[in-house]
């Protein structure tokens, strides 16, 4: 007989993790902590004691007692616990939009005989809309993949567009609908066979899965953190730049933060030769902070426990999918998807409405699908058990 959903998580070795995070709330299941991470306690105590001791009695002096360094130190700890980065390659700033919109400019402009910027029709709207409207500004045309959803971008999908004028490629490593992820390497290694760079946008994957961006040789990578990393509603996104482009990785916003002297209040702009180049203006101190706990939490429970769990329970929620009749667009091979696993409905919309009123909180995702995913620090098979119950019930 199968092991019952108690029995699963009675033998989860993370499971006291759950305790970690205030989870206030008269929900059935939370099946969107990657579209929203659930708040760590840490992260509640953190900012109370900052917004009173130190900004509330440090005020100004604050800045130079540590603030002006955040966006570098705790770019550094989510580099080397979540990306396999080095330091000083990684800050925290900005959304995730504006980074790309960033990190594009900085591609293009290291292969400026080039003049082509691959996407996938499958990719988020932002990172669509923000290639189109950087290939307009630099005067460079967009080449759209299409390939099939669940098998999404491959090496094999990507060689028939790659060529001479292809500067630089931006794909997601795990696809926010279907939920594949991506051979980050290969994909990697053949952007770079035919002389171009490449932008990795990690929103789905950072946090859990394991990432190493050094040893990959990836050029350019940018994600979110309130996804999995658990940082909050609209915490900074983060921004990898590898070092050997350090010093021509020359991106459109410059500020002060990104000058070479902060408080030099030079005539004259000149570019930080560290990753503060990639800043622009003043930080959000407090967010930062709990992006800080977000990744010290990921890291004390170890990325690769993180990731056995995420296996095990998408695992687990195929097989109550399967058992309930319903089509999966997620791939079946673990080794080739994400956190979440999506289902596809003609009811989608309706249906999702409804578990939402039943207190199970899914994603809906136009024009058909219902995205489950799944936070291994948080999320219970007691929680999985019970929400599929609830979605295989309203499907009928
Ligand atoms: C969530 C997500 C974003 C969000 O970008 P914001 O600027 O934070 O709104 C971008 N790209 C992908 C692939 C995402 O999953």
């Amino acid at each position: 007989m199968a092991a019952s959903p108690h029995d699963l998580d009675s033998a989860d070795p993370l499971a006291s993790f759950r305790d970690r995070f205030v989870i206030d709330d008269d929900l059935v299941a939370y099946l969107d902590g990657n579209s929203l991470g659930r708040l760590p306690v840490a992260t509640l105590d953190r900012l109370t004691t900052f917004v009173r001791q130190e900004w509330g009695s440090r005020l100004i002096r604050g800045w130079s007692e540590g603030w002006v360094d955040l966006p570098v130190t705790v770019g550094d700890e989510l580099g080397r616990e979540l990306l396999g980065a080095a330091d000083g390659q990684t800050v925290i700033a900005d959304s995730t939009s504006v980074c790309i919109h960033k990190l594009l400019h900085a591609a293009a402009g290291l292969r400026a005989d080039r003049d082509e910027i691959i996407i996938d029709a499958t990719n988020f709207p932002t990172d669509r809309y923000l290639v189109e409207a950087v290939a307009e500004a630099r005067g460079m045309t967009v080449r759209r993949l299409e390939p099939d959803l669940v098998e999404n971008v491959t090496t094999e999908v990507l060689a028939g567009a790659l060529g001479e004028r292809t500067a630089v490629v931006l794909l997601s490593h795990v696809d926010y609908r279907s939920g594949t992820l991506l051979d980050l390497p290969a994909i990697t290694d053949a952007v770079h066979a035919a002389g171009a760079v490449v932008i990795w946008d990690l929103c789905h994957s950072a946090g859990v899965v394991p990432i190493e961006l050094d040893s990959a040789g990836v050029d350019f990578a940018v994600g979110c953190t309130y996804k999995y990393v658990n940082a909050g509603p609209g915490a900074p996104a983060f921004a990898y730049v590898a070092a050997r482009h350090l010093a021509q990785a020359e991106q459109p916003i410059p500020g002060w933060w990104s000058a070479a002297d902060l408080f030099a209040m030079s005539d004259t702009y000149e570019a930080s030769p560290t990753v503060r180049r990639m800043l622009s203006g003043t930080p959000p101190v407090a967010a930062i902070l709990a992006v800080q706990e977000g990744v010290r939490l990921i890291a004390e429970a170890g990325i690769g426990p993180i990731r056995d769990k995420s296996v095990a329970l998408t695992t687990y929620l195929i097989e109550q999918l399967d058992a309930a009749g319903l089509e999966i667009v997620t791939p079946r091979d673990p080794h080739r998807r994400g956190s979440h696993v999506t289902v596809r409905h003609p009811r989608a919309r309706e249906i999702a409405a409804e578990m939402l009123e039943r207190g199970v909180v899914p994603d809906f995702r136009e024009p058909d699908l219902i995205r489950l995913g799944l936070s291994p620090l948080t999320t219970s098979y007691v929680e999985v058990a019970a929400g599929v119950a609830v979605l295989a019930e309203l499907a009928r």
